[in-house]
């Protein structure tokens, strides 16, 4: 396939796009019976190429013409009229040409028809002489041209504007011709099995992205063309002999740049010859990039060290290379040692704008993220990606969205900062509400391990938010405020919420540290250690959560606060309220949160 950037591409590397085009009505004769035949095509500057019409079995309308044969306008070529139950007889006129590399459609339908080609574009993307007026015109330029002639002629029905489902090239989005070309095929249809096999053992997360390789992989009906002619990329190390042809590949271990370099043979293995040329062609960049499980691993390199790593854990990439690295490299590592690269696949989904639009330049929707990450710093940017959506939903970028998560960061600042007056303690006794928090701590630190566990950072960004901002800070430090500072409290009671305090905070800096790894560490080695925090373990927590005081510890507080501010008092007024019976217990500390006075 040959689009605007003048190279073959595979078939993982064309997208279809919604595009506007005519649909235009053409007079062809049944030879037999000197009718017409209304064929409706996209492409009537390709009917120089059509090598046969074709009508579905069952459309009452064209059966008496099946067999006979149809006469082609302009060229009065004569080409078969069949039947064929790949026509949509609702599309058009329901009767369509088969050109040879109209569509890839086409080609498919040429292979099993067995019809003899007629090139009528070449590789500049201009018709060539098999178009006889039209020869030399760019595609367009000749089917703006032939519909004219078409028109005088008397051969035009109509013109139909329609929207039709385009093949495109993903680099440069423009629709692709099909060209025969001689190419470097690498073999994957005796792999699919296989490597389908692999996508249903792997682990995915998510699971729902499993279903993307899967539909790829049955989807492959032809083999990988794995040369390019574009000028960055890695050259095919081959040389050919200048006299006889016969293809020669060096050695391993040295890189070449066979187009510019001299061969290294002495002569021609086949024929004896001395002189070589240089291929000019290049890989197609998934070529390599397929093998980098076997370049990390030191495939080649160092045995022992490769036999360690090798599968690597984890492949983490995006959903749209589904079909090209992780097929690829599947097959890839697969060919070159006979067992599959990893166990796991890691596909996020794409970030897209505020409208949930994705970004391209052509919209100029594209947000740049390095003024971002100068603004707000690179743990927000991160932090807010960790938020932003579960894994493998798309998430929507803003720089709202992106200040919104900085603020947590000034949170988590301004908690450490508090907690950093007091001394860390080793050893306290409780009281109610430290058992609280530490059991809420507990409940918080399982589930964040298990969103590690599973790759799912939205979990322990989401879950951190919720524990260190709406609970620990809101609640509990505004509840033990009194208490930390000494005021109408004992020393035991006091050391027990210092205790507390760098427990939730120690313990929440290294579940945020992943996520949040610049800050993280630099309070890390401020309050408790000079080694870094991503050395550490996530801790073993031993509270479990009693009972469940949370939802009677927010509303009641909720009901002080909200009390004070119908009153227009500050919240550390006095005030005379009953504290509820199951939260009696923390008493003392509610009593001096709020200033309640019996
Ligand atoms: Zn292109
Ligand atoms: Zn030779």
């Amino acid at each position: 396939m040959w689009p605007n950037c003048r190279t073959t591409i595979a078939d993982a590397e064309v997208i279809y796009e919604e595009l506007e085009t005519e649909l235009v009505y053409v007079k062809f004769k049944v030879r037999e019976t000197k009718e017409d035949l209304i064929v409706a095509t996209t492409r009537p500057e390709l009917i120089c190429a059509c090598q046969a019409v074709l009508v579905h079995p069952q459309d009452e309308r064209y059966k008496r013409f099946v067999g006979r044969h149809a006469i082609i306008p302009i060229y009065g070529r004569e080409v078969p009229i069949l039947a064929n139950t790949s026509v949509d007889p609702k599309f058009g006129s329901g009767v369509v040409m088969i050109c040879s590399y109209g569509d890839s459609e086409d080609v498919r339908l040429f292979r099993e028809l067995k019809l003899q080609e007629i090139i009528a574009v070449d590789e500049q993307g201009k018709m060539t002489k098999n178009a006889g007026a039209y020869s030399g015109l760019t595609t367009k330029d000749a089917r703006i041209q032939i519909v004219k002639d078409l028109e005088k002629n008397g051969l035009l029905v109509k013109k139909e504007s329609i929207i039709h489902r385009t093949p495109v090239c993903e680099k440069c989005r423009t629709p692709i011709e099909i060209i025969p070309m001689n190419e470097f095929y690498l073999k994957q249809l005796p792999f699919k099995d296989s490597i389908r096999k692999c996508g249903e053992a792997m682990t995915f997360y998510p699971e729902m992205h499993r279903q993307l390789l899967l539909n790829w992989i049955d989807s492959i009906t032809i083999d990988w063309p794995i040369s390019r002619r574009r000028y960055y990329a890695t050259e095919i190390p081959v040389w050919y002999c200048k006299s006889c042809g016969e293809a020669h590949i060096p050695k391993l271990g040295k890189y070449y740049k066979p187009w510019k370099e001299k061969a290294p043979f002495e002569k021609c293995s086949k024929c004896g010859g001395k002189e070589f040329i240089g291929e000019t062609r290049t890989f197609d960049t998934w070529f390599d990039s397929s093998v980098s499980p076997l370049f990390i691993s030191k495939y080649l390199e160092d045995e022992k060290f490769f036999k360690k790593a090798y599968p690597v854990s984890i492949r983490p990439q995006g959903k749209d290379i589904v079909r090209t690295w992780l097929y690829y490299t599947l097959l890839r590592c697969y060919l070159a040692v006979g067992v599959f690269p990893f166990k796991a696949a890691w596909i996020s989904g794409y970030c897209v704008d505020e409208k949930g639009e994705k970004m391209s330049k052509s919209k100029g929707n594209v947000i740049d993220p390095e003024p971002i990450i100068e603004k707000y710093g690179a743990d927000a940017f991160r932090f807010w990606s960790a938020q932003e959506a579960s894994l493998g939903f798309d998430f929507r970028a803003s720089e709202e969205r992106i200040a919104n998560a900085s603020k947590f960061l000034t949170k988590l600042w301004n908690i450490a900062r508090f907690i950093s007056m007091f001394p860390v303690v080793k050893k306290a006794k409780l009281m109610p509400a430290d058992e609280w928090i530490l059991g809420e701590l507990a409940e918080t630190s399982k589930a964040v391990q298990e969103g590690y566990k599973s790759f799912n950072f939205f979990i322990p960004a989401t879950r951190m938010r919720e524990f260190l901002w709406n609970l620990f800070a809101n609640h509990y430090i505004e509840m033990v405020k009194a208490r930390a500072y000494g005021k109408g409290f004992s020393k035991q009671e006091q050391k027990a919420a210092w205790f507390t305090l760098h427990t939730c905070l120690r313990v929440s800096l290294k579940l945020l540290a992943p996520i949040i790894p610049f800050i993280t560490d630099y309070i890390w080695r401020s309050l408790y250690s000079k080694g870094s925090i991503h050395k550490e373990k996530f801790e073993k927590i031993d509270w479990k959560r009693k009972e469940k005081l949370t939802e009677q510890i927010l509303e009641f507080n909720s009901k002080v606060w909200g009390i004070k501010k119908e009153k227009g008092v500050p919240l550390t007024a006095e005030i005379q309220i009953t504290i509820p019976k199951e939260l009696k217990k923390l008493e003392k500390d509610l009593k001096a949160m709020h200033n309640i006075k019996d």
